[in-house]
């Protein structure tokens, strides 16, 4: 089954494009990243899922249907952090946004312990730091055992030792069978953390699809030789047709991760009378890559 199903969705504001025709579908059990700079349309996709902007283009489905409020009754969101009230505790703060958002209040006691909120329970909001806040803002989204949860930039503005925390308990959710999609800006989280990912840039989906080959670690070879020019030509054919450039002149191979040959390589090279003065492997870093999918 798919969670979500979005087909040439689009959004204009005015002049500006916030989504051109995106297409992707988040798989059940999956943690699904929507990767993306600011201003790239991550908010505007995941408000129009959530029925509080309207699309402009397009279609999507919900748990493989037409959308309707019975499927989001379904669905957990974290679209902005809540108006929590500072004078009141956990508990009281999630009674009222229980009732707001006709769900069980009886729930309040086990979202509180998914999170590690138990012991400060009934301390006041405005005690928090800023780690806890988020943690009773996703307590929140938990009333009522959602099976998927929607979280726009679940880190943002935490300390490291918060956004360790935030990233462990989605990944704990996703272990208990949640499926759970995901805005953020940050290629590393959403490598630690997501199992698929969409890559978005100025409303335009630049890929998507599983992170492990999206983002794989390329590796680079780097060859050189007295004549590089020479030896760009006949790596051009070197067998499975690699990407050459010449950087500083040093000859750069790109191959997919964990399959460069550095023995090949240099027999290749030796087998057409040409001696090379230097020879490494390399990996593209994932900042490297996302850059060149993000141009
Ligand atoms: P951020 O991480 O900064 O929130 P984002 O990837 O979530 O960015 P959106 O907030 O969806 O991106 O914005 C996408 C584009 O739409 C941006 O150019 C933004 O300025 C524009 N936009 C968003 N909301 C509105 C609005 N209400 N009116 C006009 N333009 C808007």
């Amino acid at each position: 089954m798919s969670i979500l199903k979005v087909d040439n969705l689009s959004k204009d504001y005015g002049k500006i494009k916030a989504l051109q025709n995106i297409s992707f579908h988040v798989p059940e059990g999956s943690i699904y990243g929507i990767l993306g700079p600011n201003g790239s349309g991550k908010t505007t996709l995941l408000g129009i899922i959530m029925d509080v902007l309207k699309s402009s283009g397009g279609s999507y489905q919900l748990f493989d249907e037409n959308p309707a409020d019975s499927h989001r009754k379904r669905i957990g969101t974290l679209l902005e952090t809540p108006n929590f009230y500072h004078y009141l505790s956990a508990v009281q703060n999630l009674k009222i946004t229980a009732a707001i958002k006709n769900r069980p209040v009886e729930d309040i006691d086990r979202v509180l312990d998914v999170v590690n909120l138990t012991q400060r329970k009934h301390s006041k909001f405005s005690t928090y730091s800023l780690g806890m806040k988020q943690r009773l803002a996703i307590a929140n989204a938990l009333l009522g055992d959602p099976e998927v949860l929607v979280l726009d930039e679940p880190t943002n503005g935490l300390d490291p030792v918060g956004i360790a925390e935030i990233r462990m308990l989605i990944q704990q959710l996703a272990q208990q069978g949640k499926t759970i999609i995901m805005a953020s800006h940050m290629l590393d989280e959403v490598e630690k953390v997501c199992t698929h990912v969409a890559i978005l840039k100025y409303g335009h989906l630049i890929t998507h699809g599983d992170v492990n080959e999206i983002l794989s670690n390329d590796d680079i070879v780097e060859v050189a030789s007295i004549d590089v020019a020479k030896l760009k030509n006949a790596l051009i054919n070197f067998p499975g047709n690699p990407q050459v450039q010449i950087k500083e002149n040093v000859v750069h191979l790109n191959f997919p991760a964990g399959t460069a040959n550095l023995e090949e390589v240099n027999r290749f090279c030796f087998e057409r009378g040409i001696v090379l003065s230097q020879l490494q492997l390399k990996k593209k870093s994932l900042e490297s890559k996302f850059l060149e999918l993000t141009n």
